[in-house]
């Protein structure tokens, strides 16, 4: 087995951890935003609706800001108010709501998870985190423990980035915040401080201090319900952490959870010398060429060409202008020449590599690919017959590119 962490890292006074619930359960009483998902999980009297509305939340929470998901979440609820009614969409207008938003294998996981809700469990969410990482796809640990908290009073904890470092900085956790040790510390961590009574508002509460408080740069110490727990406050204060009753202090250097000896605590970094990360694998580097192929409809408007990306992978089942990744390097003239290839043999007619436009090119950052988009446009003058053994494509008005399930990044070409 492995050995016990130091315990000056742990939580191991209950007068302590008692005395942090009741201030941050306090603070969060008086200063949490309101958010439509808190509101029907707060008064929504049917349990599975509650699970549903959080679950929904949680999903699209991943990853992305509390602005933009608040627009995203209410239309959704509007159109999809239950499980049920998700069950019955299609794949397309899930893909249509989420446009934007990111990350689009959520919301196609999100639907398959609710079929199967409505056709395996007879409609009913599973009450417990167990069940509902073992039973629902596409929902981790973190999910399973918001939803069992949040909705059903589960009194189990929740780790998250912003759980993550609020730990950190409370028990002056230096190792590698990623590493699968450090993760293991943080989850018990977070179930012995959960509060039995209130867990969902205790885990909203942290997941909240990190969020507005205890924020990556510049966390506002001085306001901060849970200071006087907080090991890196007092340290940035009186240059070392508090002393634990009973406890030596970690040996120098061999503390699997202390910052490793040759990075020691920075005095100019203060409270945010925690958490630390091992340096992120830089993205992958990618250009595509995509050429926008314009006719006038037939009421005279412009008319553009959209064609559906395959139903796995990067941006999965969304629609995006004729397009064809590229070899790094590539002279102009040689990329010219493939995308009128590609689109020669997508259209059955010839596509002279002079006719094509160079429009510019667009930059997007996904998750961990940087991709530059070289964008070329081509008018067409006559009717195209396009093969129908290659992806589904449709022309469309400005307007209804804009309503399809297109990404963040056609928008931008
Ligand atoms: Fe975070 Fe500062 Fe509060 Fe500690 S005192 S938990 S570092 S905001």
């Amino acid at each position: 087995a492995p050995a016990p962490p130091p315990a000056r890292h742990l939580f191991s006074d209950p007068a302590e951890v008692e005395a942090l619930r009741r201030n941050l359960l306090a603070w969060y009483d008086r200063c949490k935003r309101d958010l439509p998902w808190r509101t029907l999980a707060a008064t929504e009297p049917d349990a599975d609706r509650r699970g549903y509305a959080v679950w929904v939340s949680e999903i699209m929470l991943q990853q992305t800001q509390v602005a933009t998901v608040i627009h995203y979440y209410n239309r959704w609820m509007q159109k999809w108010p239950t499980l049920q009614a998700l069950a019955q969409a299609s794949l397309e207008e899930v893909n249509e709501l989420w446009a934007g938003l990111g990350y689009y294998s959520r919301g196609k996981r999100l639907q398959e998870a609710a079929r199967k809700v409505v056709s395996e469990l007879a409609g009913r969410m599973p009450r417990t985190a167990e069940d509902l990482q073992k039973l629902l796809p596409g929902v981790g640990r973190y999910t399973a423990g918001a939803i069992a908290s949040i909705s059903y009073g589960q009194a189990t904890g929740v780790v998250d980035g912003n759980v993550i470092r609020v730990l950190c900085r409370l028990r002056c956790i230096g190792a590698d915040s990623s590493s699968p040790a450090v993760i293991d510390r943080l989850w018990d961590m977070a179930n012995v401080l959960v509060d039995r009574s209130r867990p969902g508002d205790f885990n909203q509460a942290l997941m909240e201090l990190g969020a507005t408080v205890c924020v990556p740069k510049s966390p506002l110490c001085r306001e901060c319900p849970v200071k006087q727990h907080c090991q890196a406050w007092h340290r940035k204060l009186f240059g070392k952490a508090p002393p634990v009753p009973d406890v030596e202090d970690c040996g120098a250097g061999d503390c699997p959870l202390c910052p490793p000896a040759t990075e020691p605590w920075d005095s100019s970094l203060g409270v945010t010398n925690f958490p630390r990360k091992a340096a992120k694998k830089p993205p992958r580097v990618m250009r595509t060429a995509t050429c926008v192929l314009e006719r006038r409809g037939c009421h005279g408007a412009p008319e553009y060409l959209i064609v559906q990306r395959p139903s796995s992978g990067l941006l999965a089942g969304l629609w995006e202008f004729p397009s064809l990744p590229l070899a790094q390097d590539l002279q102009e003239e040689k990329e010219r020449e493939e995308l009128a290839d590609h689109l020669q043999a997508w259209m059955g007619q010839p596509v002279a590599a002079k006719g094509l436009q160079f429009i510019g090119e667009v930059i997007h950052i996904f998750s961990h690919i940087h991709q530059t988009y070289v964008v070329y446009s081509l008018y067409l003058d006559g009717d195209v017959t396009l093969d129908p053994a290659l992806s589904p494509s449709r022309w469309v008005t400005e307007d209804e590119f804009h309503a399809s399930a297109v990404s963040t990044a056609m928008k931008k070409v």
